[in-house]
This record gives C-alpha cells, sequence and structure tokens, in this order.
C-alpha cells in the first residue's frame, strides 16, 4: 500500500481521505497547518450551497455525486445536507430563455428538475416578490452542505479506517528523489509519502512553487453578508436546520441567497473582482480571524443590498449587521485543477474545487490515484489541460477576473477570452487582418472563424437566417466560405491544432503499444488511430505521420495528450516526445481545384497516383519547404501543408497568389465544423471522451485488434463481447432556423434519451446537422427524434452518415 500524504483539510483534503481509505488505502496522513476542523480555509466560510445543473456534464456528474453522498451524512447526530432544492429566478427575457437552455442541460445529465411560473416561485419562496419574476428554473435535489460538518464526517470515517489528521502542521517543502516524490516536510518534521495529493484550495500556487508546478488560480474575495433578524422568519426556523424554504439564486443581479434561522445570508457576484497574490494570504496564526476572511468592504455591497431589496421586499425592515469578503480560487475558464504533476511522480493537485463538487471530486480522485484512470471524463478539470502561454501570471490573473465576472452569466458556448489578446497568432495573422478576419481565441490562438472580405460572394444569398442565439459568434459569411471550398478551393489556417513529433529508435513500438492502429507502414503512411485509457475508452484521437523510420508527426487534441505519452515513455531514453506546434503552422489547402492551384507551384508530383488518401510526403511550394498530408477533415481534395512557422507568410502568400486564378478563398472555423460534420468526423471532447469506446464513437474502424498489445487492447476484447448500448448518430434537423449548440437533451416517445454533442449548419447539404448519444435501438436511420431547444422541441431524424460524398469520391480524386 502506498504511503499518501494528503496535504490541507478542508473540505477536499477530508473527502479524498474519506474516499480512498473506503477503496482500502489507509496508509494516510493529512497534514493541515490550521487547526481541525474549521481550519481558516474557504471551507470554513461558505454558506454550502450546492447546485448542481450546469453546461458541463462533468461538474454536474460532480455535484450530484456529492449530493448523493451527503444526503444521507450527520455529525453526532446532525445533518450535513438538507436537500431543501434550488431556485434560481429569471428578471429578465434572456435569463428566462436561459433557464430553458440550462433546464434541458439538467435533462441531458439526468437530473429531474422543472421550470416554474411567478406564483408556483413566490410558492417555493414565499419571501420573493413575484412581480419581478419572470419564471424560475427548480430543482428539488439540490440543497444546502454544512461544510465543516460534512468534512469532519469524512474525516472521521478516514480516521476509524486507520487515516490520521495532524493539525498544525504546516508543509513547508515537498522532497523528491529520481523524479518521484519521496516525503513531506513540514514545521514539526519530515513524512515518508509516495504518493502526495496536494488539497490545499487557494495556497496551492504556494504548494505548486514547491515542485516548480504552475498552478493556474487566483485567491480572490466574494462578498457574503447576513442581515439583521426579520420579523417574518421569527419563529420559522429552529437553530438545528437553520433554514425551511429553497437556496435562491438571482443571477440577473450576481446574487444568492439562503436562511440563517432567522436572518438572511446574502452572497454576491456582482462587486469589482478582488485578486490577492498568494503571498499576501495570511497564515492561521497570524490570521486576525481566519486567513480566508478579509474585512468587508461596504461600498462594494450597496448595489447588491439594493437588488436583494427589491427581489425579497421583507429586507427593507432589516440592514446588513455582519459580512466578509471571502477568498477562495478562481481558475482561466472556472474549472478545477486536478491530476497527476507532468515531472514529478506521485504529486497530485486537486485544487479550486467548490463545496458543490467536493465529493465527486474526492471520488474521481480516488480512483484515478487507484485504478489509473477516473471513472468519468475529467479532460476539463484536467491540470495539464493548459498550455504554457497560459500559466503565464498576467493571463491567469486576467482570465481568473473574466471567470469571477462570468460566475453568473449568460454564456455562449463561443463566448471568446477578452484578455490577454492576442496572445498566439500564427505566421499568417497579418493576412487574415487584412482579410477582415473575425477571430475567437482557442488555448490562447486567434483563430478566423470566417473572414469579413468574403461577404462579397453570391453564395451569401443562399444561406438561411437562424435562431437568435446560434446567429452569435456567427456570419452568413461562414456558410459562403463553406460553399466555396466545395465548388472551388480554400485555405484553412490549421495552424492552432496541436502537433508533436515522436523519435527514437524505439519510436514505433512506443506508438505500437500507445494507439490503436496499425502504425507499421513504410515512411511516407499517415494513420487516423486512437489513444485509449485501460479501460477501453477513448483518450484522444490521433493523425500519425511516418516521416522517417523513427520519426512520426503527431496531430493531436491537446496538451493532455502530450503529458499522456510523456508520462508512458520508456525509462530506457529511447524515445523522445516534442511538442512542435509552435515552431510550425498549417494550412489546410480543400477543395476540387487544389490540385490544379497546387501542382504548378512545385515539382513534386502530387498527383492522386503519386500522393494518395492518407500519404504523406516533403516538397517545395514555391521556396517553401512543406511537408504535405493528403488529408482533409472537411472532406475534399487537398492537403495540410505543414511548414516551419518562419516560412508561414511566404507559404500564405505563394498559395493566395497562385490561387487567384482559380478563386481561391480563406476560409474560417466556422466553415470548418460544419464541413466536418457534413462528413461525420468526430471531435474528441465534444462527440467523443473516455467515457466511450470506439465501437460505439464510430471510430472502431481505427482499432486494429490483430496487431499485437496495445494500451486499452484487453477492455476492448471484454467490449467486443456485449453489443453496443449506445451508439454516436447523425440527426438532421428539417426546420432551418434551428441551429442548434451541442448539450441539448433529445426525446423519442416523448421521453429523454440522450444529448446532443456538437452541431451545425450543413451548407451543402441544406440541413442542419446534430450528433448525438443515443440508446442503440434508436440509431436506426429514419428514426424520429425531438430536440430540445430552449424549451421548444425541434424535430429531427435519424440519418445516415455521413451526410456528404459517403462513397469518397470527392477526397480521393
Ligand atoms: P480549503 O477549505 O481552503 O482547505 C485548504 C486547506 O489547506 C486549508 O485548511 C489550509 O489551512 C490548508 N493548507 C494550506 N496551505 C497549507 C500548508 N502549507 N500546510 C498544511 N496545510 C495547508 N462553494 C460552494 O460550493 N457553494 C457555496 O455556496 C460557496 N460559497 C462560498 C462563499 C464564500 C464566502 C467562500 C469564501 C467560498 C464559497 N464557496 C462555495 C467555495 C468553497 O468554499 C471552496 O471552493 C471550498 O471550500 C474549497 O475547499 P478546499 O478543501 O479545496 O479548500
Amino acid at each position: 500500500q502506498p504511503r499518501v500524504v494528503i496535504i490541507g483539510a478542508g473540505i477536499v483534503g477530508c473527502a479524498l481521505a474519506d474516499e480512498l481509505s473506503a477503496r482500502g488505502w489507509t496508509d494516510i496522513t493529512v497534514l493541515e497547518q490550521g487547526p481541525l476542523f474549521a481550519t481558516g480555509g474557504s471551507s470554513s466560510h461558505a454558506p454550502g450551497l450546492v447546485y448542481q445543473t450546469v453546461g458541463c456534464k462533468t461538474m454536474t456528474q460532480l455535484a450530484s455525486y456529492t449530493v448523493e453522498k451527503y444526503t444521507d451524512m450527520t455529525l453526532d447526530g446532525k445533518w450535513c445536507f438538507q436537500q431543501l432544492g434550488g431556485l434560481e429566478i429569471a428578471t429578465s427575457r434572456e435569463r428566462w430563455d436561459d433557464l430553458h437552455r440550462k433546464q434541458g442541460w439538467a435533462t441531458s445529465w439526468g437530473v429531474e428538475t422543472s421550470l416554474v411560473g411567478p406564483e408556483e416561485c413566490a410558492k417555493l419562496h414565499p419571501l420573493l416578490d413575484p412581480d419581478k419574476v419572470l419564471g424560475g428554473f427548480y430543482n428539488p435535489s439540490d440543497g444546502l452542505a454544512k461544510p465543516l460538518r460534512a468534512a469532519e464526517a469524512q474525516a472521521r470515517e478516514a480516521i476509524d479506517r486507520g487515516a490520521r489528521f495532524l493539525a498544525h502542521h504546516k508543509v513547508t517543502g515537498i522532497e523528491r528523489h529520481a523524479g518521484k516524490v519521496r516525503a513531506v516536510t513540514t514545521d514539526q518534521g519530515e513524512f515518508r509519502a509516495d504518493i502526495v495529493v496536494s488539497c490545499v484550495g487557494m495556497w496551492g500556487p504556494r504548494i505548486g512553487a514547491m515542485v516548480d508546478l504552475t498552478i493556474p488560480l487566483v485567491p480572490m474575495a466574494h462578498q457574503y453578508a447576513k442581515t439583521s433578524p426579520l420579523p417574518v422568519l421569527d419563529g420559522v426556523n429552529d437553530e438545528l436546520h437553520e433554514m425551511s424554504k429553497p437556496l435562491l439564486r438571482h443571477q440577473d443581479a450576481d446574487l444568492y441567497f439562503r436562511e440563517h434561522v432567522d436572518r438572511i445570508g446574502i452572497g454576491a457576484y456582482g462587486h469589482r473582482p478582488m485578486p490577492i497574490g498568494v503571498d499576501e494570504i495570511l497564515d492561521p496564526d497570524v490570521a486576525p480571524t481566519m486567513p480566508s476572511e478579509m474585512a468587508f468592504t461596504e461600498e462594494d455591497f450597496d448595489q447588491s443590498w439594493e437588488d436583494a431589496v427589491d427581489l425579497l421586499p421583507c429586507l427593507a425592515e432589516a440592514k446588513v449587521e455582519e459580512g466578509i469578503n471571502g477568498l477562495f480560487s478562481f481558475t482561466p475558464d472556472g474549472n478545477p485543477l486536478l491530476g497527476e504533476h507532468p515531472d514529478l511522480d506521485g504529486f497530485w493537485v486537486a485544487e479550486a474545487v467548490w463545496i458543490t463538487h467536493s465529493a465527486g471530486v474526492a471520488k474521481a480522485m480516488a480512483e484515478w490515484l487507484i485504478e489509473g484512470q477516473p471513472g468519468i471524463d475529467l479532460h476539463n478539470c484536467d491540470l495539464n489541460r493548459f498550455e504554457q502561454v497560459q500559466l503565464s501570471p498576467g493571463y491567469v490573473h486576467q482570465r481568473s477576473c473574466q471567470s469571477f465576472n462570468e460566475v453568473y452569466d449568460v454564456l455562449h458556448p463561443l463566448q471568446p477570452a477578452e484578455k490577454p489578446r492576442p496572445l498566439r497568432t500564427s505566421p499568417f495573422y497579418d493576412r487574415q487582418t487584412e482579410l477582415g478576419a473575425y477571430f475567437l481565441e482557442a488555448s490562447g490562438w486567434e483563430r478566423p472563424h470566417w473572414y469579413e472580405t468574403n461577404a462579397n460572394l453570391p453564395e451569401i444569398d443562399l444561406i438561411p437566417e437562424r435562431n437568435e442565439w446560434a446567429s452569435r459568434f456567427w456570419s452568413p459569411i461562414a456558410g459562403a466560405e463553406a460553399l466555396v471550398a466545395r465548388e472551388r478551393v480554400a485555405m484553412f489556417d490549421m495552424t492552432a491544432l496541436k502537433r508533436l513529433e515522436v523519435t527514437g529508435p524505439e519510436a514505433l513500438n512506443f506508438l505500437q503499444t500507445m494507439t490503436t492502429n496499425q502504425l507499421n507502414r513504410k515512411p511516407g503512411a499517415v494513420v487516423y488511430t486512437l489513444l485509449l485509457g485501460e479501460d477501453g475508452g477513448v483518450r484522444s484521437d490521433l493523425t500519425v505521420a511516418r516521416l522517417a523510420e523513427d520519426r512520426f508527426q503527431i496531430g493531436a487534441n491537446s496538451n493532455i495528450d502530450l503529458e499522456w505519452l510523456r508520462s508512458h515513455l520508456p525509462p530506457t531514453g529511447t524515445v523522445q516526445v516534442r511538442d512542435i506546434t509552435a515552431g510550425t503552422c498549417c494550412i489546410g489547402l480543400w477543395g476540387p481545384r487544389a490540385r490544379d492551384l497546387l501542382q504548378p507551384l512545385t515539382k513534386e508530383d502530387f498527383s492522386h497516383k503519386a500522393l494518395g488518401f492518407f500519404k504523406a510526403k516533403h516538397a517545395y511550394i514555391g521556396d517553401v519547404p512543406v511537408t504535405a498530408m493528403r488529408l482533409s477533415y472537411v472532406g475534399e481534395l487537398g492537403w495540410e501543408l505543414y511548414t516551419t512557422a518562419d516560412m508561414g507568410l511566404k507559404l500564405w502568400d505563394t498559395l493566395w497568389e497562385a490561387g487567384q486564378r482559380h478563386g481561391v478563398i480563406a476560409a474560417g472555423r466556422s466553415a470548418f465544423n460544419s464541413m466536418r460534420l457534413e462528413k461525420g468526423y468526430r471531435s474528441w471532447g465534444a462527440d467523443m471522451t473516455t467515457e466511450h469506446d470506439p465501437f460505439e464513437a464510430g471510430v472502431g474502424f481505427a482499432v486494429r485488434m490483430d496487431k499485437g498489445y496495445f494500451l486499452g487492447r484487453d477492455a476492448l476484447e471484454e467490449r467486443m463481447e456485449t453489443p453496443n448500448t449506445r451508439q454516436l448518430t447523425c440527426l438532421t434537423i428539417a426546420d432551418d432556423y434551428q441551429v442548434v449548440m451541442g448539450s441539448e437533451p433529445v426525446y423519442a416517445h416523448g421521453k429523454p434519451v440522450g444529448y446532443v454533442t456538437s452541431a451545425a449548419r450543413g451548407y451543402t447539404i441544406g440541413r442542419n446537422i446534430a450528433y448525438a448519444w443515443l440508446p442503440a435501438e434508436l440509431a436506426e436511420p429514419g428514426t424520429p427524434v425531438e430536440i430540445e431547444y430552449f424549451g421548444e422541441r425541434v424535430a429531427a431524424v435519424v440519418a445516415a452518415e455521413p451526410l456528404f460524398d459517403p462513397d469518397m469520391t470527392r477526397i480521393r480524386s
């Protein structure tokens, strides 16, 4: 059994000790710098509201497990969770629409909720003024956690199984040896450890610095106040139960409410972001009250108080009696930071976790540590999801402030980062800007979604109008670009996609064991293949080009893939993995006239015979050395043309100039996404994740069971014995106006049966497309279903895929 040291006895550390020990790991020491269990950390202040429903399936799952676990938990006979229900009200049309969308998410993720009118809202929460409310979203299974009780109850379970909790032990250093953690040092001595899990919440960057690990979070103050006693609550609640009405959220004013016996507690996110440096957090022995509690700044609360009185008129008789600016963690994308240090074995992190997700996170972490992988998809929470540029102090600060501002905002799925921008630009950026590119941001990259100079394409008249929501961050120009790419030829900037280089005498063997497809082919072959987890779930999909006997270029999905490969490298040093994204760039040159454009620019033969589908070769395009790969994610004739960053602009200009007589255009991500869905090409992270096996996700063609061992093979063998119960399925929508966005629930025979993964207008096929997970028996083409979109049912039908060019005649031409 490994010796485990958990740093921090907040709710996350306690929950983790419980989950680990429940699975049989009992050599656990929890080191806490403060007293137990009111340690002075964020858990000591949270009023404990647990709302489960968000657009991210993973975060909802983490919250739902927390609810499930805490519901029956008690400490010395006192409750740890009261399932009072959670009500979120709308006072604006936009919010009311958004609550419909939210109810769709709840249905997609299997949480039972309802939308209620103003009178029903007032029945559920009699203190609110129904005249101010358009309606509410009600989740009866939401509720209130008592964080310190839940923390202690879980700690006691762990202690009963052999874990120890040591108060007033401040961790001051981490000992390492040969790339592994060895011990944790504290002001009270050293503790040997095979595994260390840092659960220190907003102190994360301090512990991270001890092991040269950047923890991208910012401690920020959030205002929480309690009123004076209210006559209307006199005698309503008792000291034990504290409250009897549902939790209440008024997101249009960035507010939430709960009762504290005869007072109301009010939380506010409307104030200016109040970040503090991690070194400014006081130590427990120095802090006047508690390190996570700062003095209440009344002036920041004025507007919140006005808005609160407006919604709950009874507050007019009361005043704010006490308040805090309580500190907790914010991250650049609002999600937790979970996972292992990329360069130090045995050092793990579970930080930036809300009370809401605490038990869910602890369970997933325990599974990850013990079984090698969490039971649910955690890629949105993975510590290693950020690119290096996203770890700069400026980036982390600005994006975390944006996360704070957006906590209760109605957020569009394409809503971009505001600052710092532009950050990463491809070598084509100046040309794209000249062409009026509309940029959105991805992993720090500026990516053109369409080009304003294409507004004069006549095809634009063919593009139907769409609903207001789907029109945001969209232009009909994107549709025209897609049509032109199918008729003529277009240049797509593919630079932002992650590129890795794997080299060394053992490179082939390494990649063979890591991925599912047969890579043992001659140099010049390109293969679509999958990374699986031990359980056969799809961790990523890759294109692997063998460029020489011992050199491979990989098109990957994210930094997580890089770390996954790195963490499996043979210790012999015979394989190297390198991220070459930033030093290189790529143009996807696609469309029926792509060859007419390219061939005259090069002495190499680019005919189908000389360079077939899924083949690669080196060539000079004009003066530019490129690696050309005969691939197309949009389903057209053409190549991905890679070159070094210094030659990128030259490549763009060469193609652009030569392309004028062929009617070349630059086309953006929006057209790209539509075209890939017409071809049925999956996008990892949206359409499939670790929760799905290749067969149900429709990528079983990339698995070669007969090639010998690969990671995940044994699990697949087992999975192949049972038929799929679910299937990633292509749907088309008859109504041109209804372009859906993803995560919407799908109904059959009036019952929810699945959810949409990604969706777009199919400009060429003239229909709207949605991919969705459905029960296998419904995956038959022709099956009618309905997609719920902002509360309305949109008719859709299962279609045979791919929708465009199923015989691959265009791509192979
Ligand atoms: P913490 O509770 O901060 O625990 C971390 C522990 O690590 C601390 O005890 C600290 O002393 C210890 N530690 C740090 N450094 C060291 C060291 N060097 N050596 C040893 N120990 C160390 N969340 C919700 O879900 N719902 C809410 O309604 C809600 N409301 C909130 C309201 C306020 C005012 C605040 C402040 C937070 C709120 N939160 C809410 C957020 C929530 O409180 C936190 O996200 C959560 O408590 C974090 O738990 P944790 O265990 O990670 O961190």
